[in-house]
């Protein structure tokens, strides 16, 4: 019996990967601009890192974690989001003692969570994402979702929609929580067990919850934008400002409540308003986390970050019917005609290759016939042909794929005129 995938998984062959390969650069380079520096972190780390800093009210840690014991008996978790591991790193090597400021860094790579695989809901997926930590300035708010934005609209979408809310600070967030309660408390039995669970521990939650979302104690709950307090306002006023600034639209939505605990002020979503787009329509998720440093045994150092996942953006490309402008050209194809002749092409596409040209040649000692057909499928623009007159004179045939014209080249030459065509 054959071995398939794990469910909630994909291979990504050849013909689609091209597509993750230029999505990665342009994120790449749009992260050089914005002077955001990679950081790779491990795939896995101690259990409690996100019991601590992705918080135990939330679906990840109750029911999406891959953890295991190692033969250490340790408790390690497949992580399901980069924020946590950005910021142990960033604890752990004392990054706040920098002297540029704030630290500004972005990821790319597999996360795993165990969730019910659907379309747009996989088990391992891949996020990008970053963090910029130590200041709280809402001109960095304003940058990050700026970014996010940006490389959206490089890659060609046009139907996008971003929805922001203010979460305040501690002082806002007791004063609504408070009302949460009292909101919920009276009716709760009418509520899943895990917001029974989260009415004492984060009420908030509530709000989020995916099972209860339609109850009618949901729809009018004390909304936060009328718990901000002074300072909290002003933050949000003031992010709006910026947004506006850099001519960004966005739609406030004050239910807007991120899957992750740490959050504190700026909450923020891009969603995909494409009518070809299935039921989960977020792209990217993001906000600000002022207290994660501390929480996780670091000095006060607050940040703010967002992640996305590349197969929502590729659905989103999809949805919108978009062609990422990829070309895999190969620049010449060797064919040879013969036995001595063989022994020149294996020379001559290595050469080809060290000279930093895309170079073929065949391996399975087929007839010309289909060595042209092997050229015409891979789309080289010129393909060199060798056979035994060619061989006697030191020369070989090029043929101009695109133009249909060919010409007779010493072979000592061949090198200069394929770098200089
Ligand atoms: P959702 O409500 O869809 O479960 P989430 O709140 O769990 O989202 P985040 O943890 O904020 O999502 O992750 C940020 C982004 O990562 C999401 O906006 C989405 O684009 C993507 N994402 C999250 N979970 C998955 C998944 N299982 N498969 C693919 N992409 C995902
Ligand atoms: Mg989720």
């Amino acid at each position: 019996m054959s071995i398939n995938i794990p469910r909630g998984t994909q291979d990504i062959l050849p013909g689609t990967i091209e597509k993750w390969q230029y999505i990665e650069q342009v994120a790449k380079e749009l992260c050089e601009q914005y002077q955001y520096k990679e950081i790779r972190t491990p795939m896995f780390e101690h259990t409690e890192l996100f019991e601590r800093g992705v918080g135990d009210t939330t679906d990840i840690v109750q029911k999406e974690m891959y953890s295991f014991q190692d033969r250490g008996e340790r408790s390690l978790t497949l992580r399901p989001e980069g924020t946590a591991g950005v910021v142990r790193s960033f604890v752990q090597h004392k990054m706040f003692g920098q002297a540029n400021q704030p630290v500004k860094l972005y990821y790319n790579g597999p996360m795993f969570r165990y969730e019910r695989p659907q379309a747009g809901r996989y088990r391992q997926f891949v996020q990008f994402g970053v963090e910029a930590i130590g200041s709280d300035d809402p001109s960095i708010d304003a940058e990050v979702i700026s970014l996010a934005m940006e490389l959206y609209k490089r890659l060609g979408l046009k139907e996008l929609k971003l929805v922001l809310n203010s979460l305040g600070d501690t002082e806002s967030r007791i004063a609504h929580k408070e009302a949460l309660i009292a909101h919920f408390k009276p009716r709760i039995n009418e509520f899943c067990s895990d917001c029974q669970t989260r009415l004492t521990k984060n009420p908030l939650r509530i709000l989020d919850c995916k099972k209860d979302r339609d109850h009618e104690l949901i729809a009018n709950a004390p909304s936060l934008a009328d718990y901000l307090n002074e300072e909290s306002s002003a933050y949000f006023k003031k992010l709006q400002h910026y947004l506006s600034l850099m001519g960004i639209d966005y739609e406030l939505d004050p239910n807007l409540v991120r899957g992750l605990d740490y959050y504190n002020h700026t909450a923020f979503e891009i969603m995909s308003s494409s009518e070809g787009f299935g039921a989960i329509t977020t792209l990217c998720g993001g906000g600000r986390y002022n207290g994660l440093s501390e929480d996780l045994g670091g000095p006060s150092a607050p940040g703010i970050g967002f992640a996305l996942s590349i197969e929502r953006l590729l659905s989103a490309l999809e949805a919108e019917k978009i062609e990422l402008p990829i070309t895999q050209s190969l620049d010449c194809y060797f064919v040879a005609m013969g036995d001595e002749a063989k022994d020149k092409v294996v020379q001559l596409t290595y050469q080809a290759r060290q000279q930093g040209l895309r170079a073929d040649m065949d391996t399975l000692n087929r007839k010309m016939k289909a060595q042209f057909k092997t050229a015409d499928r891979l789309q080289a623009k010129y393909v060199a042909v060798l056979g035994d007159n060619e061989l006697t004179e030191g020369s070989i045939v090029v043929k101009n794929m695109n133009e249909g014209t060919q010409e007779s080249i010493k072979i000592e030459k061949l090198m200069a005129y394929l770098k200089q065509v």
